[in-house]
């Protein structure tokens, strides 16, 4: 395969919604700037100029294409073929590079100078410091106190890079407190400074744009899939964050009806409210930080505490379109436990040589155990595991 593949850019859908989910809940003085975004990036989407400069710096900066591997000791294990698609190889270690390049191209553009994100396991804030020192903007990364200790490699990373990272609330404050903090920035400051999103939440038309910018995944994978495998997977895997890495590489099989699509949420330490990351799964509809979604929340609509051995998986929401491919049916989605991600992480690392991001060690584990027909997996490997691997060492593969 030659060159990165296309984005699939499609109209933003009508008030974002999908279904029922999506939509746009924010204070009316935040409306000016959504409604600023969404009109520049449907603009720059539509310019050869714009697109040029992406893939020219997704091809010659970031690594795209990713390589599409066949795992073959893999598929031994599953009993049928298994493919890989190593978005771990990308720099900075994960599929967030994508996004933030694009969203760095696209604010720039728009005439901001100062660039502002939340992050959780870092991986976002590392992503978007680094564009950020690519393309000389001034970056300020909100980060959760408990996130800073649990992630302190990624907060010297953003620190070298030249970006202040500001930690947010109370000791145990983590990746839904950032959010709304990185929010808060963004309203005050708007006219000089554009909010960086990581996942395909948050308001309208940040699921759109970040699904766009992502989906360069799966137009890669679905090309690489006819090219080397001679046909298209019978089932896609990605873990489910706030969903990004999954509807980037979902976006390319939506309309072979044949594809079965699998989200695998965090299942945690078990079904107990504050034990997982399962917001599909085991949430409920509501609305966080802007957008209707499935939300992990108490009877009385307060935001409960999340838990996933990947700090990647622990956001309480996850991205309206996901709601919708769940209530639709088109796609399915699972929670697999710390546990059985442990394991995948372990079994990857043994029979194929590559470290999985323990996100990704989810989507590798529901792979595992798919056991309806014989046709080949694609999962998305979102990311490598270094980051992980003091979380790792001391669980030993069961
Ligand atoms: C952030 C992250 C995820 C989860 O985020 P999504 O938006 O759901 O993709 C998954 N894998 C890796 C490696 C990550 O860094």
């Amino acid at each position: 395969m030659n060159g990165p593949g296309r984005l699939i850019v499609t109209a933003p859908p009508p008030q974002g919604r999908y279904g029922e989910f999506g939509g746009s809940f924010v204070p009316e003085t935040v409306v000016p700037a959504l409604q600023e975004l969404e009109a520049a990036a449907v603009e720059a989407l539509g310019d050869p100029r714009f697109l040029a400069d992406f893939y020219g710096l997704e091809a010659g900066y970031a690594g795209r294409p990713t390589p599409l591997h066949h795992a073959r000791r893999l598929s031994e294990r599953a009993g049928r073929p298994v493919w890989l698609k190593r978005e771990d190889l990308l720099h900075t270690g994960a599929h967030k590079l994508n996004n933030a390049l694009g969203q760095l191209l696209l604010a720039k553009r728009m005439g901001k100078r100062r660039i502002v994100a939340e992050t959780g396991a870092g991986q976002h804030g590392l992503a978007t410091a680094t564009a950020c020192a690519l393309l000389s903007m001034e970056c300020v990364v909100y980060m959760g106190r408990e996130d800073m200790r649990r992630q302190a490699v990624n907060v010297a990373k953003m620190n070298l890079l030249g970006a202040r990272v500001e930690p947010v609330g109370d000791p145990a404050a983590t990746l839904k407190d950032a959010t709304s903090e990185a929010i808060r920035d963004w309203v005050t400051n708007v006219r000089d400074t554009h909010y960086v999103i990581g996942s395909v939440v948050g308001p309208h038309p940040y699921p759109w744009l970040v699904r766009t910018l992502q989906s360069v995944i799966g137009s890669e994978a679905r090309a690489q899939m006819l090219e080397l495998a001679g046909r298209l997977p019978e089932v896609v895997v990605a873990s489910v964050g706030g969903g990004s890495n999954a509807i980037g590489i979902f976006a390319a099989f939506l309309e072979d009806s044949d594809v079965k699509l699998l989200g695998v949420e965090a299942g945690g330490r078990g079904p107990e409210p504050g034990a997982h990351g399962a917001s599909l799964g085991l949430g409920t509809p509501g609305v966080l930080h802007g957008s209707r979604s499935y939300i992990l929340q108490d009877p009385d609509g307060q935001v409960l505490p999340t838990h996933s051995i990947s700090a990647g998986l622990d956001y309480p929401g996850v991205g309206p379109e996901h709601a919708n491919l769940m209530a639709t049916g088109r796609a399915s989605y699972v929670a697999l436990d710390d546990r059985q991600a442990v394991d995948a992480f372990h079994l990857l690392t043994r029979l194929e040589g590559i470290i999985p991001a323990l996100e990704s060690s989810h989507a590798v584990a529901a792979a595992l155990r798919l056991t309806d027909g014989k046709g080949p997996i694609l999962v998305c490997l979102s990311g490598r595991g270094d980051k992980d691997l003091e979380t790792v060492l001391g669980r030993e593969p069961a």
